[in-house]
């Protein structure tokens, strides 16, 4: 540490995660959700408008999902919960108040399991609640919202059912975060209920991060960090504010209690506000809905259904394919790359093979690219038959690569790019003979010095053959044969 004097803290950060549940109308009312690229304010009616007299009516899937949810998360159900009114003044919010939950939210006490890869260790993070609320329309700002001169308002968003899961301040560094954050996104994909995107909004993530003198048992002042829409941006924007808080103390200065925002071009937090208390926003129940009763039955039965969720499946893969526990994680971090990968091992056999050529190259491209596995210019179809060319002698590995890469480009299958480009290994002997002899009557010298014990001069020789056919021949095979031939005296 720079200056101040030494001092070691431990970091404790809770998260609140608001993910928009996949159903087909808003939580209140019959307007779709399907609202993106849509004109502004069609997605309407009175209810999600909040005009005076219109009534809301709980869509029964928002409740079905936030079951499935909340149970795999390993929470109690509550069967008896309460919406709540939310009340605070945004432009995005016409009714003035959100309809939430407060004191008795659906799920609460439960958690979810995390395993560290550098310790080798798995910690339980504590899942404080699950409750569900309305999404509120977006504002959109001509340039940024510090300097817009004005700001227009889209309805479309306002009335989405969330669920708001509440974590425990349970993690001990900002990469903690970061892998729950995949998990969870991954539990809510396989459950159905989310896309789990965060870049386009359908996953958000606050958190409240706080640091304290080690081993201390009272917290310390926590700041909440919002506007972070990746991973990789909840990451840098909690570790930018460990530090910073970090290097407060280390000052002998106060961290301030405040909602801080992160700002992705210049990679700081900036303070946005004073942290509002729960008793800002003068909650009261909901007058115009019924407590939510749910039966046992219906919680049993969505128990019993609840699909394989990530771990389960991570548990599979290591036990039907035989692959290392660190690919079956990989592999099961989103569903679509989990179904990915089990697509193509119904076509091929060697499990390994498959997980290192989708976790390497192609994890690699689409990355490079900005894609999601979902719209893999290659098809686990066409992976497969590349695979198979390889298998066959057709190409090398090598070639494999080059092949890969143009697949990834052309979205042409492997066999239809082989043969356009030529790029196939020969697997004819005598034309490879042919090669070979005229490489050794060319080199003579590296003949003699072979001859004279210097292994090394094979290498060359067997690089003057890969050069003369464009590298289509197989190393191993023109380093046996020439040495063959050297010996025989040919
Ligand atoms: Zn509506």
């Amino acid at each position: 540490m720079q200056g101040g004097r030494i001092m070691k803290e431990d970091v404790v950060i809770g998260l609140e995660v608001h993910i928009q549940l996949m159903t087909k109308a808003k939580m209140f009312c019959h307007c779709s959700t399907d609202y993106i690229g849509k004109e502004p304010n069609t997605n309407t009616c009175p209810v999600c408008l909040g005009l005076p007299g219109s009534l809301p009516v709980l869509n029964k899937k928002v409740l079905e999902f936030a079951v499935r949810t909340a149970l795999a998360l390993n929470c109690k159900i509550n069967q008896i919960s309460r919406f709540h009114r939310k009340n605070y003044f945004y432009p995005d919010l016409p009714k003035a108040y959100q309809i939430s939950q407060y004191d008795l939210p659906l799920g609460v006490g439960g958690y979810m399991e995390i395993s560290l890869p550098e310790s080798d260790e798995k910690r339980r993070i504590g899942i404080t609640r699950v409750h569900i609320e309305e999404d509120a329309g977006k504002l959109i700002h001509e340039g940024d919202i510090a300097s817009s001169s004005y700001s227009l308002v889209d309805y479309n968003r306002c009335g989405i059912p969330l669920a708001e899961i509440v974590t425990e301040p349970d993690f001990r560094s900002p990469e903690e975060t970061r892998i729950f954050l995949i998990k969870l996104r991954s539990i809510v994909q396989h459950l159905g209920v989310c896309d789990g995107n965060m870049e386009e909004g359908s996953m958000r993530c606050d958190a409240n991060v706080s640091v304290r003198p080690a081993k201390s048992k009272s917290l310390g002042t926590k700041a909440e960090v919002k506007n972070m829409n990746s991973f990789r941006a909840v990451k840098k924007a909690l570790q930018f504010e460990v530090d910073r808080q970090k290097k407060l103390l280390s000052e002998g200065e106060k961290v301030i209690q405040e909602t801080r925002h992160w700002d992705e071009l210049k990679n700081i937090t900036v303070s946005m506000r004073s942290k509002e208390e729960a008793h800002d926003y003068r909650y009261f129940p909901e007058p115009d809905l019924l407590p939510l009763q749910v039966d046992s039955k219906m919680i049993e039965e969505t128990r019993r259904n609840l699909p394989e969720l990530p771990e389960a499946r991570k548990e599979r893969f290591i036990k039907v394919y035989q692959i290392p526990e660190y690919d079956a994680e990989i592999l099961t971090s989103s569903k679509a790359l989990g179904d990915y990968y089990e697509k193509a091992s119904y076509l091929y056999s060697n499990a390994k093979i498959l997980s290192n050529w989708i976790m390497g190259e192609l994890m690699r491209y689409l990355n490079e690219e900005k894609l999601d596995i979902e719209n893999s210019p290659i098809s686990p179809n066409n992976l497969v038959g590349m695979l198979k060319l390889m298998d066959k002698g057709a190409i090398s590995g090598k070639m494999a690569k080059n092949v890969f890469e143009k697949m990834f480009k052309t979205r042409k299958d492997a066999s239809q790019i082989v043969e356009e480009s030529g790029i196939t290994q020969i697997t004819d002997e005598d034309e490879l003979f042919e090669v070979i002899d005229k490489v050794i009557k060319e080199n003579p010298r590296s003949i003699e010095d072979f001859n004279k014990g210097k292994e090394k001069a094979l290498n060359y020789l067997v690089g003057q053959v890969m050069r003369y056919t464009k590298g289509r021949a197989k190393p191993d095979f023109v380093f046996k044969a020439l040495k063959q031939r050297i010996k025989k005296g040919l």
